[in-house]
This record gives structure tokens, sequence and C-alpha cells, in this order.
């Protein structure tokens, strides 16, 4: 069976992983002339981390990353409301990943050049058109920079994993228009510096106007006793004030943002110095898209940001783009006849990601850090005057659940195989 895979990003070279452990031969058309490691951190999930580990990937995956021991929330005093254990330290019987997204980009690139063959891994081909008006799909690409036409391909099956802007979907959803921008911006970046806590904690300060994420995302750095710190700092702002396309590689100066955090010097951690530490800093509106009501197409698919691109809260972005490449795998290689397959895949997968993009929409277990503030704006002396330990525990219960990764659940598949 022809599938071709048009993106080569975290889901796109996950999804051809998983196909070819079960015996596929993909290709993967990359619009991107050749291989960058861009981005900075990213979190994988356990249950993201299972599907890396049954191919083969886990010690790859910790020798670059850093197995997160735990998440915790502050307000803007730096006062802590809520800590839980992650991944190993949680009882999971895979870790949480906090790592490096170029990185993870090339481990996984290059682990499709050698298992696929380098042939099967093609560069510059971006998709222009795509014609489903006979049964098998037909793809049109160019080059990008010069808009040279390349050869078209004709296919048995074809996934959209090109991202948020994707144009596979848009054949589909012509009349979707751009990401749909909640006010929010993002600036993003890496700082070296001191361990912080554990050394392997992730943390969320402030409320939902003004916040602070920060988790450690290179082994290396710890192992000769630094931290390469990864870091988000999130405003709002009105949301129909005009923004720039959301491109993950726009680089501003960090005085647009840097004021507003001026007065976050916490005891455990000074934020100012965090920020202005970094070499570069990277700014991303805070966008998604409404759920859709098909992915498949007869024999075209979606995957990953194309599928279901939402806001970047409670870790889920690459978590649930690889969560889909195994779905994905699974169905074409247990259902018969590539448009059932398909249909199959959408229905294990549409539904719990559409409830994700929806509980992001509501922040997710961020919400805890809102309650807080709304509660007590001037912090607080005492915790449990302000919050139940049954509301902050019901929170985060209810967001593990949606988000596919509650622990008896996943556990209940180790040693099983594949699920
Ligand atoms: C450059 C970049 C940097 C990022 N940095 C971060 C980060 O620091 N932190 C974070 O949390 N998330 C980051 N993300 C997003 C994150 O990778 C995704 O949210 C998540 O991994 C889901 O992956 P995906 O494969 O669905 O999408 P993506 O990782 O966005 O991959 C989509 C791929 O499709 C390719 N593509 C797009 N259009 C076409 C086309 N028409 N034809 C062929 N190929 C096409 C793109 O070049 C890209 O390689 C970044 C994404 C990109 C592209």
């Amino acid at each position: 069976m022809d599938i071709a895979i048009v993106g080569g990003g975290i889901g796109g070279l996950v999804a051809a992983l998983a196909l070819q452990d079960r015996g596929f031969t993909p290709t993967i058309y990359e619009s991107a002339a050749d291989m960058r490691e861009l981005g900075v951190g990213i979190n994988l999930l356990p249950h993201a981390v299972r599907v890396l580990d049954a191919l083969g990937l886990r010690e790859r995956l910790l020798e670059s990353g850093i197995a997160t021991a735990e998440l915790l929330y502050f307000n803007k005093f730096g006062q802590r409301i809520w800590r839980e254990p992650r991944g190993l330290e949680a009882g999971y019987a895979w870790p949480q990943v906090s790592i490096h997204r170029g990185r993870l980009h090339g481990l996984l690139h290059a682990e499709a050049i050698a298992r696929l063959g380098p042939e099967r891994v093609v560069h510059g081909h971006h998709l222009a058109a795509l014609d489903t008006s006979a049964e098998h799909p037909l793809l049109h690409f160019t080059e990008r920079s010069s808009g040279q036409s390349r050869a078209s391909v004709a296919c048995d099956v074809a996934i959209g994993a090109d991202g948020i802007h994707s144009r596979v979907r848009r054949h589909f959803y012509p009349d979707e228009g751009p990401p749909i921008w909640n006010g929010a911006i993002l600036w993003r970046a890496m700082t070296e510096g001191a361990p912080f806590l554990t050394g392997r904690s992730m943390f969320m300060a402030g409320h939902a106007n003004q916040k602070f994420v920060c988790y450690p995302i290179s082994r290396a750095h710890l192992d000769r006793g630094s931290s390469l710190i990864n870091w988000v700092a999130e405003l709002r702002f009105d949301p129909d004030r005009p923004f720039a396309r959301e491109d993950w590689n726009r680089k501003v100066d960090r005085e647009t943002f840097l004021p507003a955090f001026r007065d976050w010097r916490f005891d455990w951690l000074d934020i100012p110095a965090l920020i202005e530490g970094a070499a570069e800093v990277f700014e991303y509106p805070m966008v998604d898209r409404d759920p859709v009501a098909r992915w498949s197409f007869g024999r075209v698919s979606l995957l990953g940001d194309a599928a279901h691109p939402m806001y970047p809260v409670g870790s889920n972005g690459a978590s649930q783009a690889i969560l889909d490449a195994e779905a994905l795998a699974q169905a074409l290689a247990t259902t018969p006849g590539p448009a059932a397959a398909l249909a199959a895949y959408e229905a294990v997968r549409l539904e719990p990601t559409a409830a994700i993009v929806r509980a992001n929409r509501n922040q997710g277990p961020e919400q805890v850090m809102q309650l807080v503030e709304e509660r007590a704006p001037q912090g607080f002396a005492n915790l449990d005057d302000v919050v139940s330990p049954d509301e902050l525990e019901g929170i985060a219960a209810r967001y593990k659940q949606i988000a596919g990764f509650d622990r008896k659940t996943l556990n209940s598949l180790a040693g099983g195989g594949r699920g």
C-alpha cells in the first residue's frame, strides 16, 4: 500500500515509524528543504512516551530530555498552590519527558531515515494542491521558495500531518479561515541557569491573564550540575486587536513583555533574570481551531495539529499527535480497506482530541491558578482558607481523564503490547 504522509513534523515522523513497525513502507513529503532542529521545549506525557517506547526510542529520549519528576502551580507571588508527582514518580509505567523540540524532531527524523531509507523522507516537497476526484488521491507538490512544480504523486492513502496551516485540511474545509486567537501571546525561550526545585520540576505561576511556565529540558546540562531551562511568558490582550500570523520562529525583543514580570522575583527563582538570560525569544499567539466533524474522507485523513490544533496547555500538542500516529498505524494494520481503516482511526481519535481542545479553552488543569487569583489576589497566609485540597484534586484528576493519561487506565496497558 502506497501511503503518503504530508508533513515531516513530530506527528508525521512518528506515523511513519509506527507504520513501518507494522510492515508498511510510507513516504513522507516535507515542505522544508532540509532538516533543521527548530523550536524550544516540548513535553511528552506518559501515554505518548509509551508509543515511542514501543518503537524502541525510550532510551534515546531520556539521553536527551528530562524525566519530569513533579508539576507545581504557584500564584503570582511564588506561593505554592499545588504539587503533584509526574511520570515514574507518580507511579506511571512510563516517564513524562521534557525535551528540546528540535532534538526530538532530529531524533525522529534520523530514525525515519535509518528505518525507511532516505528515499522515503523526501524534503523540498510542499503540498500545493490535492486532487480527490478519483478514488486514489493525487498530490501536487512545489518547491516552496521557488514555487517550481515537482512531479505529482498518486497514492493509496494520504495523511495530512502538515500542521496548524494544513493544506490537506483546507482542501476539505476551504472556508475555515485562519486559526482562532484567544488574545494571549506566548514568549518562548531557553536560558541556562542553576537547577531549581528538584532540578526536574515543571511549574506554572500566575493566573489567566499573566502566566509563566518553566521546565528544564536537557539531561546533559543536569548531569553537569546546570540546567537548560525552557520558559514561556504569557500575557493576555484584547483578542480583537490585529496580530501577525502564527509562526514558531518569529524572534522578538524581550522588552515587549519583560516589564510585566519585573516584580516576579520569587525566593526560589528570579524570573526577570531568567528572561534576561535567554539568547533569543520567540513570539507565538495562543491559537487553535474549532473541532471539525470529520478528518477522514475516503483515502485521505488528518493527523496531529492538522486535525486538532489546540492551545499549548496541559502538555498535549505533541503527545496527542503521537497518539494519533499510533492509532492510525493500528487501524491501517487491522481494518480491511483503506477508507474503512481511516474511518476507524477517526472514530477512535476525533472525539477524545476535540474534548482536549475544549478543555484547554477553559485553561485545562491551570484553572486552579485563576481560582486562587480571584479568591486571594493579594496572596494567602493559608491555602486551605482559599481552596480545599478536594477541589484541587478534582480539577487535576478530571483533566487527566480527558487527556487520556489517567494512571490506572494507562498502566493497565503495561506489558500488554500495543493497545
Ligand atoms: C518550526 C516549528 C517549531 C515548533 N516549536 C515548538 C515548541 O518550541 N514548543 C511546542 O510546544 N511546540 C512547537 N511546535 C509545534 C509542535 O511541534 C506541534 O504542536 C506538535 O508537535 C504536533 O506536531 P505536528 O506534526 O502535527 O505538527 P508540526 O510539528 O507543526 O509539523 C508539521 C510539518 O508539516 C510541514 N508542512 C506544513 N505545510 C506543508 C505542506 N503544505 N506540504 C508539506 N509539508 C508541510 C511543516 O514544515 C512541518 O514540518 C513547533 C512546530 C514547528 C513547525
